[in-house]
């Protein structure tokens, strides 16, 4: 059977050897002669889980003590309307930083609760989409927070660099690149992000919440998405997704092994820069997104001849290199090469790329 390598942006994107391990013990986990998605969450087997989960991925994003870890439900956009209930308090606006697709979506969202200050920053630079430089983002003086997105998964574009927003709380949406690369936590007030790109299945929503920032939410907030109440219940106030959990707790212990955060820096730096320079060899292919702001998880490109398109992404598909099409508003292709995706994807991937060009540029 042809190698395959699947280039999908999500749901889930877990390591092969993740997927085996959890193929093994699906049946009969531990032991127990059952699967773990069939055993209480309440369970000392269970709790184990939850526990050690939340201690390795304290330990691969160093998450300081004053932080709570909360595995929730509802994907990043329930996280969209859970951060205005959440930090609003008495403020009516928050700054939202508006680079991209997904940035747009959390505005649109927390335009039911407050009314967000929009900061546009997205620009054209020598023809390409980019970020305006930071000492052009205008944001207001009395907001209760900043929100911004690192990584737009459907644009391609990074603010990889944390911005430096004073002594504002920032939120940010790391659903696409969350445990990429180490980050300082202790600069955010939340993080949070959709588990389905970088840590585990689909239906588990990662949160990590300042403590400090406990306590100040809207009464009408509905108690699933209260991060005070989920963080008294130890992320069981009701019944969590147990086995994405599960899941997601295998991918942090190979993260582990792998060598943690700063190995997968380098690999996906190394992974990025095969795919980009690839792109940029020729006018062939074309990346829509200025250097400085190329994301290394999410990789959109075109071909000067769009009408090759279908016949790029069957050929591609037969050479077990899947899931290229581009989403839906952008068009084109996508290649999402998330931790998950090994450097000989990429190179199977470059490869045919210099092979279709040989044949059809
Ligand atoms: N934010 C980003 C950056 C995303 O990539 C996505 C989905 O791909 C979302 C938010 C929405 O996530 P969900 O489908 O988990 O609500």
């Amino acid at each position: 059977m042809t190698q395959v390598y699947n280039f999908s942006a999500g749901p889930a994107m877990i390591p092969a050897e993740v997927l085996r391990r959890a193929e093994q013990e699906l049946c009969n986990w531990h032991g127990l002669g059952t699967s773990v998605m069939e055993i209480s969450h309440r369970s000392k087997e269970f709790i184990q889980v939850a526990e050690e989960s939340e201690k390795d991925i304290r330990d691969l994003l160093n998450i300081p003590r004053n932080y709570k870890v909360l595995f929730c439900h509802g994907g990043a956009r329930a996280q969209f309307a859970a951060v205005p209930m959440n930090l609003l308090g008495d403020k009516a606006s928050a700054d939202y930083i508006d680079g991209g697709y997904w940035a747009h979506s959390a505005v649109k969202e927390a335009q039911k609760y407050c009314s967000p200050n929009v900061i546009d920053v997205t620009t054209t630079i020598d023809g390409k989409r980019g970020i305006l430089p930071m000492n052009e983002w205008k944001l207001s003086a009395d907001s209760a927070y900043v929100h911004y997105c690192p990584n737009e998964t459907i644009d391609g574009i990074a603010i990889d660099e944390m911005p430096d927003f004073g002594n504002k709380i920032v939120v940010a949406d790391y659903s696409s690149c969350i445990l990429s690369r180490p980050i300082d936590v202790s600069r955010f007030g939340v993080i949070y992000a959709g588990a389905q790109k970088n840590i585990g299945p689909a239906g588990l929503t990662l949160v990590i919440v300042r403590e400090d920032l406990l306590g100040k939410a809207r009464t009408e907030l509905p108690s699933i998405l209260d991060y005070t109440v989920l963080a008294e219940n130890d992320s069981m106030f009701n019944t969590p997704p147990t086995f994405a959990w599960y899941l997601s707790g295998m991918v942090f212990k190979w993260l582990k092994e792998q060598g943690g955060l700063r190995e997968m820096e380098k690999r996906n730096q190394a992974k990025a820069e095969l795919l980009y320079g690839s792109i940029d060899r020729t006018g062939f292919y074309r990346n829509p997104v200025a250097a400085a702001n190329r994301s290394w998880m999410n990789v959109p490109f075109q071909m000067a001849d769009a009408s090759l398109d279908k016949l790029f992404l069957d050929q591609a598909q037969d050479a077990g290199l899947h899931a290229l099409k581009g989403h839906r508003v952008a068009g084109g292709m996508r290649a999402s090469i998330y931790n998950a995706m090994p450097i000989e994807g990429v190179k199977a991937l470059t490869d045919f790329m210099a092979e279709f060009e040989k044949r059809h540029g």
